[in-house]
């Protein structure tokens, strides 16, 4: 899928200061105390005793209840059974504040992209064909992309009838809910990940791994002895498979209700300005690089990053690139097991939509363009994306995504724990 950049009218410069101030702030308030693993430092760090609180068995169970529901895919009866779900779950982390976003898609499914042919071997400097998505450049081996429409590729007959239901145009719906900030509560920062997906699996890793990470933050961030200062919203979109038309939705609906209070004098803003956007798309996959036979190792790989990628052609660049580092630094100092990598080529994806408004970035197993683009991911929109395929190894480096992503929210949002 390509995707069109959205432009809209912004007041840029003004954001960019105000968040740019809210950074330098946030991050005194919470300069570390001191270096070391995270297992030294002590309880006295919120952040720590935060991310402690993230675990791995916990992650997993998230993912497999979302595999209930089949592919996920947008307009179907199983799509809207996920979504109630995950409302369920939203409310039942104390989240009460859910909310549902509502708009009409009509378009017919898009044709599957061509796939890419296996292509093995070294490119030389200069050679044709590099060119990824996102403005990415794309070295070595490649592996075949595309999206399985085939029901008869799913070899358990059980989930092929699960998703058999096809999907009509219509109404649609996406869930959302907020925790409000104590201090500031017209500012927030959106945490977000799609809930649909397609191609006859069970849509574990795309995108059930990051769905499942942001139902552990708020799950976190919810507790009844955590507050924060400025507002977090977490948001599940739909139809990001047919060109983030959900995230698209809210960008459209909403950009122009930010920061007012409503009603006048009530102390409530159904709309939260926008700090920042944070993505999260397919967590778990990091097996490297395509070998010379098409094929990708079996074993998550030992250098496994989370990488965080922002859009250096967006308006709101300088700052989401400064959010970019923010996360690396938040991943030294707070993941176990993997680190994370920055790069310049955010795409298809649904902090898109933001990118021109607010600092923008995405969070994911591999890049975007360069690796998933050049078939590093072989389950990607494939009957093989089932809760069943993936190891503790790969699950562990979502839970290192949603460590970091955890630790860096609650620094930006200020975040404090009661004793
Ligand atoms: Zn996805």
């Amino acid at each position: 899928m390509r995707c069109k950049r959205f432009v809209f009218a912004s007041s840029g410069a003004l954001v960019v200061a105000f968040v740019l101030a809210g950074f330098v702030a946030d991050r005194a308030a919470a300069e570390p105390s001191a270096g070391g693993p995270p297992a030294a430092q002590g309880s006295d760090d919120p952040i720590q005793r935060l991310v402690e609180r993230l675990d791995l068995e916990k992650y997993k169970a998230s993912v497999k209840g979302l595999t209930k529901f089949g592919d996920r895919r947008q307009g179907t009866d199983r799509n809207r059974a996920a979504v109630d779900w995950i409302e369920a779950q939203l409310k039942s982390y104390g989240c009460a504040n859910t909310a549902r976003l509502r708009y009409d898609y009509q378009a017919t499914p898009a044709p599957s992209p061509t796939p890419v042919p296996a292509s093995a071997g070294p490119r030389g400097a200069g050679a044709s064909g590099r060119s990824g998505q996102g403005g990415s450049t794309i070295f070595g081996g490649r592996a075949p992309i595309g999206v399985n429409s085939d029901p008869n590729a799913q070899p358990d007959a059980v989930l092929r009838q699960l998703n058999s239901q096809p999907t009509t145009p219509g109404a649609r719906e996406e869930v959302y809910c907020t925790k409000i900030g104590a201090i500031h509560p017209g500012e927030m920062y959106i945490v977000g990940a799609h809930m649909d997906g397609h191609g006859w699996g069970e849509a574990a890793n795309d995108d059930g791994s990051g769905t499942a990470l942001v139902l552990e933050l708020a799950r976190i961030l919810n507790g009844p002895d955590v507050r924060t200062d400025r507002s977090i919203r977490f948001a599940l979109w739909n139809n990001e498979e047919t060109g983030l038309n959900g995230s698209r939705a809210y960008v459209e609906q909403r950009k122009d209700l930010q920061g007012k209070q409503e009603p006048p004098g009530s102390g409530k803003y159904p709309e939260p300005r926008w700090l920042g956007m944070i993505q999260h798309d397919m967590m778990l996959f990091d097996h490297g690089m395509p070998g010379p036979d098409g094929k990708v190792s079996p074993q998550q790989r030992r250098e496994a990053d989370v990488n965080v990628e922002f859009q250096s052609s967006a308006k709101m660049a300088e700052a989401a690139q400064k959010l970019a580092w923010l996360f690396k630094a938040a991943n030294e100092k707070y993941a176990t097991d993997y680190p994370a990598a920055v790069g310049p080529h955010m795409t298809n994806t649904d902090s898109t939509p933001f990118m021109d408004l607010v600092p923008a970035i995405s969070v994911r197993e591999n890049e975007r363009g360069a690796q998933i683009g050049a078939g590093w991911d072989p389950h990607w929109h494939q009957p093989t994306d089932v809760f069943k395929t993936f190891s503790d190894k790969d699950f562990r480096l979502g839970l290192n995504a949603a460590q970091t992503t955890l630790a860096a929210l609650a620094q930006l949002a200020a975040a404090t724990l009661a004793r």
